[in-house]
């Protein structure tokens, strides 16, 4: 290895062209941007369902995947109370052999 690399640093922008603000902002990512604003209403809480049980295959299986895998609240949308509620059921699933473990 050759110090080669030093005659590559004149190649560098001058720091004046880095200017704090726009120059910087307009580069950057936007934060969120994959995804939408709109406040997601847990389906389970609007058709007033207090519990979920694990024999209520109907109203797990669109909040896991069909290789088992539980959804994130982030893409359901499911309040905590029955993410967690969901979690119970679809492992007890798992258990009986009706949903995967693997992915
Ligand atoms: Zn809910």
């Amino acid at each position: 290895m050759e110090n080669n690399e030093n005659v590559k640093t004149e190649n560098q922008a001058p720091a004046e062209n880095r200017q704090e603000g726009k120059a910087e902002a307009g580069a950057r990512r936007p934060f969120r941007r994959h995804f939408s604003n709109k406040k997601k209403v847990c389906r389970l809480c609007a058709e007033k369902i207090k519990h979920v049980d694990y024999k209520q295959f109907h109203l797990i299986k669109p909040y896991c995947t069909e290789t088992g895998r539980i959804l994130p609240r982030k893409v359901t949308g499911a309040c905590a109370k029955h993410q967690r509620q969901l979690a119970r059921a679809i492992k007890i699933n798992r258990n009986l052999a009706l949903l995967p473990y693997n992915d």
